[in-house]
């Protein structure tokens, strides 16, 4: 095992610079997920670590080693790619044994070592079988025996789960992060979906345009976003204008129209450097929509009007009228939800919300 280094890494096709200077460091032994839209240079990353691009400009360090002049299979990787492409005339554990044998490793352990990795993937008894008796599920579990079985020092996945169908996709998140755990290996794991990313990572790099927007634990980037991007990238926020009247040790304090005063802990307040234009950051979910004749204590409130009800499920999202603002609001469903055009109470606790300076 070993962690991942990314110094001061460019990545420019011709002029047009995909990945700008970009500093990562990957623990030993983590499961860290780029997440980001399409397009932000999670795979260009991915291929740079995996040898398979030369960076413009910087160091990858695998280990603590420099590995820029060392080619792809000298880096001792395993990489699963979306679309996994087993060898369709080579049977299951002939697939899952070809790293091996390119390595040279002795026959008398390759069968048990494909063995293990079977096992290892809950796919004991397919090694006789071709590719094509296996469902996408299965045959993707298989694409990731066929990595680690040569017990990679990084394991790199490139939206491993995106060809698979919603309910597969979420078992198998499980599944894959069950893997991790049990070999603890260095993975880079990227994606697009941020509950694939909540769910999964140690640790999340939200990227944006080729920046690395924030890199931080789940509720971390969750409940402390760094920038609006990422407010709205993991989920929907509000952001409402402020005026910051003071810092202290204990947090900030926001002035926030029309509902007065708001005290932002410090650990949420951290990237106001003193009183100024700032902006309350205000998950969706933190929004209380409430009866307008309801004021519980511990709230901070404000009349508010429905604009659009948007059913979901378990959950259902809002769109509220605030004087000249639209905001939003993600509630468990009760029994009597709140119907369109209906005068309402918006409220949420100072201690949910988080603060960044204004843009
Ligand atoms: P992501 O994986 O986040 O969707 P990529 O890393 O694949 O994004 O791509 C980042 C940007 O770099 C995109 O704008 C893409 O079009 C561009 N890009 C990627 N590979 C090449 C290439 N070989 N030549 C030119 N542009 C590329
Ligand atoms: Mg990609």
């Amino acid at each position: 095992m070993s962690s991942v280094t990314l110094r001061n890494v460019v990545k420019r096709f011709h002029k047009f610079t995909a990945v700008h200077k970009t500093n990562l460091e990957i623990p030993d032994g983590a499961f860290v997920t780029l997440l980001g839209p399409s397009g932000c240079g999670k795979t260009t990353n991915l291929r740079m670590i995996a040898g398979l691009l030369d960076p413009t400009e910087g160091e990858i360090l695998i280990g603590g080693k420099r590995v820029n002049d060392v080619p792809i299979h000298k880096r001792n990787l395993g990489i699963v790619f979306q679309n996994y492409a087993l060898f369709p005339h080579k049977t299951v554990a002939e697939n899952v044994a070809f790293g091996l044998k390119y390595r040279d490793v002795p026959k008398s352990e390759i069968a048990g070592r494909v063995q293990k990795a079977l096992d290892l993937v809950q796919l004991p008894h397919v090694g006789e079988r071709y590719p094509k008796a296996l469902s996408g599920g299965q045959q993707q579990r298989i694409a990731l025996a066929r990595a680690i079985v040569i017990e990679p020092d990084v394991l790199l996945l490139d939206e491993p789960l995106s060809a698979l169908d919603a309910n597969l996709r979420e078992d198998m998140r499980v599944e894959l992060k069950r893997i991790q755990d049990q070999i603890g290996v260095t993975t880079v794991f990227v994606t697009h979906d941020q509950s694939e990313a909540l769910a999964m990572s140690d640790s999340i790099v939200v990227m944006s345009a080729g920046r690395v927007e924030q890199m931080g634990a789940p509720e971390e980037v969750y409940n402390n976003p760094a920038s609006e991007f990422v407010a709205n990238f993991l989920g929907a926020s509000n952001m409402l204008p402020a005026a910051c009247t003071a810092t202290d040790a204990e947090g900030a304090t926001l002035d926030v129209a029309p509902f007065g005063s708001v005290a932002v802990p410090a650990e949420k307040a951290q990237r106001l450097s003193g009183p100024g234009p700032a902006q309350l950051v205000l998950r969706a979910e933190k929004l209380a929509v409430l009866p307008e004749a309801e004021a519980p204590p511990g709230l901070l409130t404000a009349p508010a009007r429905v604009e659009t009800v948007d059913y979901q499920g378990q959950t259902v999202r809002y769109f509220l009228r605030l004087g000249d603002r639209q905001l939003q609001a993600i509630n468990m469903i009760d029994e009597r939800p709140f119907e369109q055009g209906a005068p309402v109470r918006i409220g949420f606790r100072p201690k949910d919300a988080s603060a960044l300076p204004a843009e």
